[in-house]
């Protein structure tokens, strides 16, 4: 039903969204513009920090300052592999969950990532998990989302929060919009491909992927999963974190998971780079446009298969088909038009430029 709905209202979108397309391609971007737009931004959120110290363990160790680590140690990585970082906080300050969920949404990222550690009161108590944005939220996990959610009172703009929140009401918590349920798919990939890398690679106790009511993963319009590292409460996992090698081993597993998972979702458009240095002329079949990043699946676009996207501006720009033969995607055209798209057009890539053809 949801998806249903969703494709429709993207249909919508797409076709108001059409006089704004016809500018953007008669405005020629160069393929580089494209690049810049195209690259892959993260935005790595360190949780707590300033006055919120986070969960403390008996040697004094606080939460915000480990995670702080593990999260710039993340971002080098990261951006020494070409992709774009931003940080919620590089520094040990205080951040609301709302300003966090803003600077994710403002700058329109492909993934948020919120770092953190668990305490427990029984110190034997360890292992790592991942949560992402649910509904289901159970009761166990609704208590370490008011956990986390009580951070919002500590905020200086506290009035505001109060009148939209409240942390004692399951209500507040699952809140009405659906933004986040769309990108659940994508987030419970990258917590499994997270978990994966932990379990394997570190031997850190697998307590799996969960589904919490946390606001800030509520609240941030694109894939976004919270890692719970470890027990700080446990005496070696807990020195496990505060360690030099520990920080550098969980940050490469959360690397190698992203990687694993821009792969998974098939980020890189081929097709479209391919044309970058070469006179050939690829031609595609525009479907649709729209503000929402949809993932490349036949269920979102009609049953059609074969499909590629790049961003321009805050614009998505949907493809359906490829070929160097005009004839061919003239074809492909038809197609698309019977399939439920009944404007797309055709577009070439030439020299890294999108133009129209008919
Ligand atoms: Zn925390």
């Amino acid at each position: 039903m949801t998806k249903v709905y969703l494709n429709s209202l993207f249909f919508n979108l797409s076709l108001t969204a059409k006089g704004i397309i016809m500018f953007f391609a008669l405005s020629l971007s160069n393929i580089n513009e494209l690049d810049s737009q195209n690259k892959f931004k993260v935005v790595i959120d360190a949780g707590h920090g300033g006055k919120d110290p986070g969960r403390p363990n008996q040697s004094g160790i606080k939460e915000k300052d480990i995670v702080l680590k593990i999260a710039l140690d993340l971002g080098k990585k990261l951006e020494n592999s070409g992709d774009e970082v931003i940080y919620t906080r590089d520094k040990d300050v205080f951040l609301t969950l709302r300003q966090r969920a803003k600077i994710a949404n403002d700058v329109d990222a492909d993934l948020f990532i919120s770092i953190h550690c668990n305490a427990f009161h029984n110190s034997s108590v360890h292992g790592s998990e991942t949560f992402v944005y649910g509904l289901h939220v159970s009761n166990a996990n609704f208590n370490i989302a008011k956990k986390e959610n009580e951070i919002i009172f500590l905020d200086d703009h506290y009035q505001m929060d109060k009148e939209n929140y409240s942390p004692t009401s399951t209500e507040s918590l699952i809140g009405t919009t659906l933004m986040q349920e769309e990108y659940l798919d994508q987030s419970i990939l990258l917590a499994s491909f997270v978990q994966e890398n932990f379990t394997k690679d570190l031997k850190i106790k697998n307590r799996g992927v969960k589904q919490s009511g946390f606001w800030v993963l509520h609240n941030t319009y694109m894939p976004s999963i919270l890692i719970e590292a470890g027990f700080m409460t446990n005496k070696k996992e807990g020195d496990y974190l505060n360690s030099k090698k520990g920080q550098a081993e969980i940050s490469n597993s959360i690397y190698k998971a992203i990687k694993k998972y821009k792969k998974a979702i098939n980020y890189y458009e081929n097709n479209i780079a391919q044309s970058q240095n070469s006179d050939i002329v690829i031609y595609k079949v525009q479907i649709a446009a729209g503000k929402r990043k949809l993932e490349l699946k036949s269920y979102n676009f009609k049953g059609l298969n074969d499909l590629t996207r790049i961003k321009q501006g805050s614009l998505y720009k949907y493809f359906y088909s490829s070929s160097k033969n005009l004839t061919d995607i003239k074809k492909k055209k038809k197609f698309a038009r019977r399939s439920g798209y009944p404007n797309a057009y055709i577009v070439g890539f030439k020299n890294g430029k999108l133009f129209e053809v008919d």
